[in-house]
């Protein structure tokens, strides 16, 4: 599906977007794997893509510092000469009440979650718009669109991430450049892990499905979105929930 495609991944070490980086080689493409920490699992990531037959690379760089994100584009351009598919997907969650939230865990999670996609997305569509393609898939949250207690910043970060997508959408088609939203539901990932098994039990009951997501369920509709079968579609968001929120 995928063949002769370049994709940008970012938080690609592990999680969301490790499954996302390996589906996308799996359909053919050679992927950049970013990552802001761990080099040694980016690299595992980066060994797993070359033994399936495509170029990959691992490429650091913190999503909501725009002279990282510059600098990781020119080095996608530089090694791979061109950036077909875009997924933002890194995030992070800083969780607390609203009236206890410091300015701090507000600020961090706008940064990496919202303010990363716009800086992202910028440095990709200068490339995309000259290339007169494009394909750009944001990973947001069903959180960001029935909200979620404990969760003020990374719901606004997941709710702006689905406005931007809109918005990006409309400005962006008429360069054959098409921008889609994933929501994931409940996925079992380190994100999640650390939840209580109470609340875990709370939000099985909540999906008619009856199980949670793995993020191979997750990348599997990323690399549709990447696909030619998608090309009509954009500024959409599709739930990947096991059907826990219908909009
Ligand atoms: P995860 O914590 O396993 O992975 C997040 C990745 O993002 C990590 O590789 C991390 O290193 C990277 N990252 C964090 N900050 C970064 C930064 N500033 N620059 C570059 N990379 C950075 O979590 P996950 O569950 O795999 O989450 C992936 C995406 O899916 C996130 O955007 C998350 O909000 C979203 N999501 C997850 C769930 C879930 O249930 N797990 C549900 C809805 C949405």
């Amino acid at each position: 599906m995928l063949e002769g495609k370049v994709a940008l991944v970012t938080g690609a070490s592990r999680g969301i977007g490790r499954a996302i980086a390996l589906e996308l080689a799996r359909q053919g493409a050679n992927v950049a794997v970013n990552y802001d920490g761990n080099e040694a699992k980016a690299n595992e990531v980066v060994e797993t893509i070359r033994s399936l037959g495509r170029e990959a690379f691992a490429v650091q760089a913190d999503v909501a510092c725009a002279e990282d994100v510059e600098r990781m584009v020119k080095t996608v351009l530089d090694q791979f000469g061109r950036l077909d598919i875009l997924v933002n997907n890194a995030g992070i969650t800083r969780d607390n009440l609203l009236m206890r939230m410091k300015e701090e865990e507000w600020d961090a999670v706008i940064n990496t979650n919202l303010k990363g996609v716009f800086l992202c997305t910028k440095a990709a569509t200068r490339t995309m718009m000259k290339q007169r393609y494009g394909r750009i898939i944001n990973v947001a949250s069903v959180v960001g669109v029935i909200g979620n207690p404990g969760q003020a910043n990374y719901v606004a970060a997941k709710a702006g991430v689905i406005g931007l997508t809109k918005t990006a959408a409309r400005e962006l088609a008429s360069r054959n450049i098409t921008v889609n939203a994933i929501a994931p539901g409940f996925i079992t990932t380190d994100m999640t892990e650390g939840l209580s098994e109470e609340l875990k039990a709370d939000m099985l009951k909540q999906i008619p499905l009856a199980r949670f997501g793995e993020p191979d369920d997750v990348a599997r509709v990323v690399a549709f979105l990447a696909s030619d079968a998608a090309c009509y579609m954009t500024g959409q968001t599709l739930h990947v929930d096991g059907g826990m929120v219908m909009p």
